[in-house]
């Protein structure tokens, strides 16, 4: 008798209470699977990297005595799908009891599940054992349809896991330094910049296969992945960060740049971001390790690392991964449907190419392409900006977020994508669409510069094409927007602009979204 039980590539958590204790009669599955591979157009350097941390799991398992069956694409080839390959599996192995992990996309899960009832043998589901909360506790905090809001979330997930807290008070007396984070990046501030830590791990038996069975992919492959893929490149890059970027991450959490580079150096992509999103989404970190790990690092720093720079990573981690991953589970699958502002255009074929005369949509999408990787202003307010006020459809835009970045799944892709970048989902992660003109991308970055067009003019040829986009979406949209408080401005200073001005600018506008592909 045999009891299998069903590793998924984002399931390589070492430390589930799975992997405690060894059993003969227990084979451990992980298999690379041709429908995870195909759901969507995956980056290239994303597959190889699920594939290749799967592959040093499998590994670690055996090492610690474990009994595993690490199937390649080349074995499961001939299944159509997961199912299939289990049921194959179950025979083959004499299997009696089926045991699988709760999988974190809704896909996933209805599949295994409606397999698992299907059964005849006994299937047990257990938790992933990963996030600060259980799934099962997510719906005392999140309710299908209703507003969420992260500031509350977050405070509440301070107290509960007592985080940075002095008795019910957050430590330093507030919840919130954003006011003192969020600077622009000046080039006297690129000396101090740290090269990013890079690894160098040899995937291309890895690409041969992908490229074998002939699975479509975007964006650049590089054969020396340099993502981690073990739990131990985890622990390093974690430490890396902690001891080279947490001392500026809040301060330079939103900005961008495309100057930093021209120093020789490559490392205008990663600036104090931690990069740790794959590490964490494939669960060979738990959030737990790195947030109290950033901690003990800030603690130690005498001072160095100050309460603004530590409060604004934890909030990322305990609370933004949190919520959207609560949002995600009380409103699937309605969500994945949701288009509040009933956004109807393509993506323009330069998301694929990075060929447009935009500075800051170029850096943007060329590091995406190169990388895999944008930190978060760059997918929010650059790229998720622009598709938002030009009004392309959710669907689109969530499928190429899904398939670009190396840490994109579902559960934390749309909420971010639909939700906060694109407001499809009318307000219920963010409290208002986060659409900017190009003054907000000045502010910013030193994009602008070095653009063909001109921040400062809104109409003519040369003039930053957000800026019309931008106010033709407020207008647009007004009747929704304008109960906002904090758009009031916005539309006092529209009514303040003479009739003419303002049909030069909608018209600057229609013209601009007619031609996409070309500006
Ligand atoms: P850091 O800036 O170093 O932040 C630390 C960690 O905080 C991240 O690793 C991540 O785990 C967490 N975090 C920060 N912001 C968020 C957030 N908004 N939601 C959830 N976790 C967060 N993140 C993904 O992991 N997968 C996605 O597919 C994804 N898609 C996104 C799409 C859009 C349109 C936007 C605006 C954001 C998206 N994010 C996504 C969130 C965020 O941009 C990335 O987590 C972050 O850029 C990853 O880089 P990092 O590890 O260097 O992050
Ligand atoms: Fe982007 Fe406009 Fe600035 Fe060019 S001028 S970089 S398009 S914001």
């Amino acid at each position: 008798a045999t009891r299998l039980r069903l590793v998924l590539g984002d399931q390589l958590n070492a430390s589930h209470s799975w992997f405690r204790e060894k059993h003969d009669d227990t084979l451990y599955v992980i298999a690379e699977l041709h429908q995870e591979a195909q759901y969507t157009q995956h980056h290239a350097q994303k597959i190889s990297a699920f594939f290749a941390a799967m592959s040093q799991f499998a590994d670690a398992l055996v090492q610690a005595g474990h009994r595993v069956l690490h199937l390649t694409l080349d074995d499961t080839a001939q299944y159509q799908d997961l199912p299939d390959l289990l049921t194959a599996l179950l025979q083959r192995y004499n299997v009696n009891h089926f045991e699988y992990q709760l999988a974190d996309e809704y896909r996933l899960r209805n599949q295994l599940d409606n397999f698992a009832q299907g059964l005849t043998i006994s299937a047990t589901a257990y938790e992933t054992e990963h996030f600060y909360l259980t799934d099962t506790e997510l719906s005392d905090y999140f309710q299908q349809g209703k507003r969420h809001r992260l500031e509350h979330f977050y405070r509440k997930m301070r107290l509960r896991f007592n985080v940075m807290m002095e008795g019910e008070e957050p430590l330093g007396g507030q919840w919130n330094f954003d006011q003192q984070n969020r600077q622009k990046m000046k080039p006297k501030d690129f000396v101090s910049v740290p090269d990013p830590l890079l690894f160098s791990h040899d995937v291309t038996a890895i690409w041969e296969r992908i490229q074998r069975h002939n699975i479509s992919t975007i964006g650049e492959m590089n054969m020396a992945l340099l993502w981690p893929v073990s739990r131990k490149q985890s622990l390093i890059l974690l430490e890396y960060f902690c001891r080279f970027c947490l001392v500026r991450f809040g301060q330079f959490q939103d900005a961008m740049t495309a100057k930093l580079d021209t120093l020789g150096e490559s490392k205008q992509w990663t600036l104090y971001h931690s990069r740790l999103s794959f590490a964490l989404n494939t669960k060979m970190i738990s959030p737990q390790c790195v947030v109290d790990t950033a901690i003990k690092y800030y603690a130690s720093s005498q001072g160095q690392i100050s309460l603004p720079q530590i409060e604004g990573f934890v909030r990322q981690i305990i609370g933004w991964r949190e919520f959207v991953r609560g949002v995600y589970w009380a409103n699937m699958p309605d969500y994945a449907q949701l288009n509040a502002l009933n956004a109807d255009n393509s993506l323009p074929d330069w998301f694929w190419n990075a060929k447009t005369k935009m500075n800051c949509l170029h850096y943007a999408i060329k590091q995406s392409l190169e990388y895999a990787y944008a930190h978060h202003i760059q997918r929010l307010m650059v790229t998720g900006n622009f598709c938002l006020i030009t009004g392309i459809d959710p669907e689109q835009v969530d499928e190429w977020y899904l398939g670009i970045y190396i840490d994109a799944i579902e559960w934390v892709e749309m909420p971010n994508t639909r939700g906060m970048s694109q407001f499809a989902d009318g307000g219920i992660v963010g409290s208002k669409a986060y659409a900017a003109s190009g003054n907000y991308i000045n502010k910013m970055s030193d994009y602008c510069s070095d653009c063909a067009y001109n921040v400062s003019k809104t109409i003519g040829d040369n003039a930053c094409p957000l800026n019309a986009l931008y106010w033709r979406f407020m207008v647009k949209h007004q009747p929704l927007f304008s109960n906002n408080p904090r758009n009031k401005m916005v539309f006092a200073n529209w009514q303040k602009k003479p009739i003419d001005d303002q049909q030069a600018i909608l018209k600057r506008a229609e013209y601009l979204l007619k031609h996409l592909n070309n500006i």
